[in-house]
């Protein structure tokens, strides 16, 4: 019997191609399905024209948590306590900042002169905004930015 198999893998050793079809192992399909799927999602992430703002800092979409901090959110969506969302949905006379300027996200977190003491700490390529957010501390002081706005415009 042992020869016998060894016989037949010696055979086998000199055939040119396989003749047998050996099926991918689940978690190996499970993860080409993965880079499918992430892949079209960035496709659609780079053509659409929605989302800009966020897509500014997050060019790339994946299954990593980028943050965990909601002021972060509001930075990366320009949605939150800011004057130009206000405005945008009528519920303030004016989209501008204390300081003149129309109150965006950006504004407020990084050319605001009334928030330059804590921007002026925020380290990341100007070239490069998303890595703006990858460092735990910049988040920490966009948090700290826009719950100062957020105390600001709820006293208007
Ligand atoms: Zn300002």
């Amino acid at each position: 019997m042992r020869r016998r198999i060894n016989l037949l893998a010696k055979e086998a050793t000199l055939r040119p191609s396989l003749d047998i079809l050996i099926p991918k192992p689940a978690s190996s399909l499970k993860r080409d399905i993965r880079t499918v799927l992430i892949d079209q999602w960035n496709d659609r992430w780079f053509m659409s024209t929605n989302g800009r703002q966020t897509y500014e800092y997050i060019p790339l979409v994946g299954l990593k948590l980028i943050t965990q901090i909601p002021q972060v959110v509001h930075f990366l969506t320009n949605r939150g306590c800011f004057q130009f969302y206000f405005f945008r949905f009528g519920l303030s006379d004016t989209q501008n900042c204390s300081c003149g300027v129309i109150g965006t996200a950006d504004h407020y977190i990084l050319q605001c002169p009334l928030n330059s003491d804590l921007s002026r700490k925020l380290v990341y390529d100007t070239d490069n905004p998303s890595t703006l957010i990858e460092s735990q501390s910049n988040q920490l002081i966009i948090k700290e930015i826009v719950d100062r706005v957020d105390s600001i415009i709820h006293k208007i």
